[in-house]
């Protein structure tokens, strides 16, 4: 695939750097991953090029009957994945998938109920700074402050002060599970749509791994580029037999039908126009390889993974949020180590260690500062490391933090970091050295 790019050498050398940088570095960004060969030819490919405004079938262009094929066998692989009555494969990224559902189901000035970004929640659950807060009222919940999990009481309060139109679950930065049964009542004893935002922990949800937000929320919403293992994009799912989805009253099927009409026709021509087709038809390779055994035990070895590595860190004096992990990720609050996470991200990226700075619930530093870092275990699980590398790396992050001025110090760590993951090898096909 490189060989093409022979003829823009400034792109190609880009291209080969990134490469490098991904291959010889600790990718701990919860929010990364890496795809299959598969996917990647998939987004690569001649789909590119064509224009295919509207759905299959009903396209406003010629020429549509094969790309019709990528987007069917997507929608099909997906349903099949989540056991979903309807889905929506067009949505561009998670933010648009979140936006043709607020758009579908609110009115400018309605107010959504979602966790606050500084709790772990994401900017399209209602900031200040992203449209969801800007055309919405956005008021947000916080985790209990004793605990740091999800305080169903807290929640229920302030749903009955505030009487939400729509209650958001789903986060960008909380380890624990969902009890999605509780948001429903909630939801339903203030009237209000139930929506889950599943972004970071799809793959695991597909898999069974966590609680499913399909069979209670009025829709689900999610990226196919975190867990998932696909290419960047967004989805929309409506779990089957929903009683009383979107507490609309017509007969069951046809209030499917209704919303999926009042989704799909806001996704396009409401917030998009032509479809990303190659990306749809990468989906689809993503959500194949998803349906597979050996993606279960991926997704299991992601979770055995995120545990080690939160037991190793605590064993080595690290405040881990909450104590641990269900999932993929951790939080974990640098207060006791004297490190900001600003300065933790740029340290542990001299010795190679790739995470992000971010809020903890209740921090009192700025969210260009934090008081923690999160890291995540699905890109290095998609290299094949376990719980032995686990440990190691636990102890590379230790050693880092510990010597954050200690210039030589990092260097070696980096050098550790490289040869550890030689063993581990990235793409080789690709790689031009
Ligand atoms: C990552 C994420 C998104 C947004 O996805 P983009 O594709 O970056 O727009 C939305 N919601 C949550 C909870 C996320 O973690």
């Amino acid at each position: 695939m490189l060989n093409y790019l022979n003829s823009d050498l400034e792109i190609l050398k880009i291209v080969q750097l990134e490469i490098d940088r991904q291959a010889n570095n600790l990718e701990l960004i919860a929010s990364e991953n890496f795809v299959s060969l598969a996917v990647l030819s998939a987004a690569g490919s001649v789909l590119t090029n064509k224009y295919a405004e509207g759905y299959p079938g009903k396209r406003y262009y010629g020429g549509c009957e094969f790309v019709d094929m990528a987007e069917e066998l997507a929608r099909e692989r997906l349903k099949k994945l989540f056991n979903a009555e309807y889905v929506n494969v067009q949505p561009h990224s998670g933010s648009q998938a979140n936006m043709a559902v607020y758009m579908s189901l609110l009115k400018p000035g309605d107010t959504i109920l979602g966790l606050s970004l500084d709790h772990g929640g994401h900017l399209t659950h209602g900031s200040p700074v992203n449209f969801s807060g800007q055309i919405y009222r956005s008021v947000g919940y916080t985790l209990n402050k004793e605990t740091k999990l999800l305080d169903y009481n807290i929640i229920e309060d302030l749903a009955k002060k505030e009487k939400p139109k729509l209650i958001v679950t789903g986060a960008s930065a909380y380890s624990r599970d969902w009890d999605y049964k509780k948001f429903r009542e909630i939801a339903d004893k203030v009237g209000a749509f139930l929506m889950c935002d599943m972004a970071h922990p799809a793959g695991l949800i597909a898999k069974g791994l966590l609680n499913n937000p399909l069979e209670y929320c009025d829709v689900v919403t999610s990226t196919t580029h975190k867990t998932l293992r696909g290419p960047r994009g967004g989805v929309i799912l409506i779990g089957k037999d929903k009683e009383n989805p979107m507490g609309i009253k017509t007969p069951k099927g046809d209030r499917l039908k209704l919303m999926s009409e009042v989704f799909d026709s806001m996704v396009m021509p409401g917030i998009q126009g032509g479809p990303l087709m190659h990306i749809i038809m990468a989906k689809a390779v993503a959500f194949g390889e998803a349906l597979q055994d050996s993606f279960a035990d991926y997704s299991r070895q992601i979770i055995k993974n995120a545990k080690t590595l939160a037991k190793e860190l605590m064993s080595l004096g690290y405040d881990v949020i909450s104590g641990g992990t269900d999932n993929h990720l951790m939080l974990v609050d640098l207060t006791n180590k004297n490190i900001s996470g600003k300065k933790a991200e740029n340290t542990l990226g001299e010795a190679g260690i790739t995470v992000n700075k971010n809020m903890i619930p209740f921090d009192t530093k700025s969210p260009f500062v934090t008081s923690g870092i999160r890291i995540g275990t699905p890109a290095l699980t998609t290299r094949g490391m376990k719980e032995d590398e686990m440990k190691l790396i636990a102890n590379f992050i230790d050693k880092a933090l510990s010597n954050a001025e200690n210039k030589e110090m990092l260097k070696s760590i980096r050098a550790d970091v490289k040869a550890l993951c030689k063993n581990f090898p990235l793409y080789p096909e690709l790689s031009q050295n």
